[in-house]
């Protein structure tokens, strides 16, 4: 069967691989349809995330796929041909977060398309646990279900509130995500950007925007639309230095401020800013099992929303060069979906 196999740093190619044989006990096979493509692709590719040891790898995280076969044991509500989402998640059970509930910060945790082979392949077999069957019929805005189960992790870390100020850095699909979950919880919304098309998104999906130009002219602004105090929640969705500074500064005294973008910029920030506000900083990684589902559920009801996120869309052998363009041309591409769809 047909497979993109990231062979080494900045190289991918299409491979013929064995199909997975027989579904073992509690596994499933599916089809995937539609692969989203995102930041911890890119990072993954160009060699960012590991030692070289990590390739080859398939990589693919975001999936939207059908069930092609069960293994003996699965959980009732699965059955083939059915529309799923795939939770990219195992955990080891064992490790200090494991233990206290919250398996998705395991120590030893599995993500398919980093450290398991994921969904740029045509058959793929996983743990039913990680599959999520979906009335949403289209593959490409089931895929979604992943980037909006981050969102949905930094929305509950965070636990706006329906009357609280939200402010985000980063309108990415990410920050996207984030800015329409709180949008439903009744939370008034600043996005925050320097991309005029993303920061376009946003307003459409409810929030109101700020282009992003000198930090002290955006801490300032920012402050003021929350009410002149500062803001009760601020999430950084970019992993940018010089946005994680102003999210501290613009959050209010016992506010609360949520990292959830990935990068691996140091950060510095005066300690007696935490101190003197004593602001609860968080960070947001993967989602729980739970959490997922109610990805799952929040694509089945907002799909036409998330659908504007994706901007472009490939098929399996032009992966490489989905993945080249989006990294060329950050401005205008939002999401890149792979797959016949
Ligand atoms: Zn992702
Ligand atoms: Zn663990």
């Amino acid at each position: 069967m047909r497979a993109v196999v990231t062979t080494q740093r900045r190289r991918m190619e299409l491979a013929d691989v064995p199909e997975p044989g027989e579904p073992g006990v509690g596994e499933v096979i599916v089809r995937p349809r539609a692969v989203g493509i995102c930041g911890s692709d890119f990072h993954f590719l160009l060699g960012e995330l590991g030692d070289g040891s990590e390739f080859p790898r398939i990589q693919g995280h975001e999936v939207g796929a059908t069930v092609e076969a069960l293994g003996p044991g699965c959980r009732d509500g699965l059955a083939v041909g059915d529309a799923v989402a795939l939770w990219p998640l195992s955990e080891c059970g064992r490790c200090y977060p494991c233990r206290i509930g919250r398996p998705n910060v395991c120590d030893n945790f599995s993500l398919i398309g980093i450290h398991v082979d994921g969904g740029l392949q045509e058959l793929l077999a996983l743990p039913d646990s990680q599959v999520f069957a979906t009335s949403e019929p289209n593959p490409a805005l089931a895929s979604m279900a992943e980037p909006v189960s981050i969102a949905v992790r930094a929305v509950h870390r965070a636990a706006i509130e329906s009357s609280e100020h939200l402010v985000v850095f980063g309108a990415g699909p990410i920050g996207q995500a984030v800015c329409l979950l709180a949008r439903e919880r009744g939370a008034s919304v600043l996005l925050i950007d320097p991309v005029a098309s993303r920061l376009e998104l946003g307003s459409q999906t409810g929030a109101e925007v700020l282009a992003w130009s000198e930090p002290e002219e955006v801490v300032a602004a920012a402050r003021e639309w929350s009410g002149g105090e500062g803001s009760e929640v601020v999430v950084d969705a970019t992993g940018a230095p010089a946005a994680i500074r102003a999210a501290v500064d613009v959050a209010v005294s016992a506010g609360r401020v949520v990292l959830v973008g990935i990068s691996a910029h140091e950060v510095s920030l005066p300690a007696f800013g935490f101190v003197d506000k004593e602001l609860d900083v968080l960070g947001a990684s993967c989602c729980q099992a739970a959490e997922f589902g109610e990805a799952v559920a929040f694509v089945e009801q907002h799909g036409a929303a998330l659908e504007r996120l994706i901007t472009h869309r490939f098929p399996l052998e032009d992966t490489a060069q989905a993945i080249e363009h989006a990294i060329e041309n950050p401005a205008e591409t939002m999401k890149v979906v792979i797959g016949d769809v």
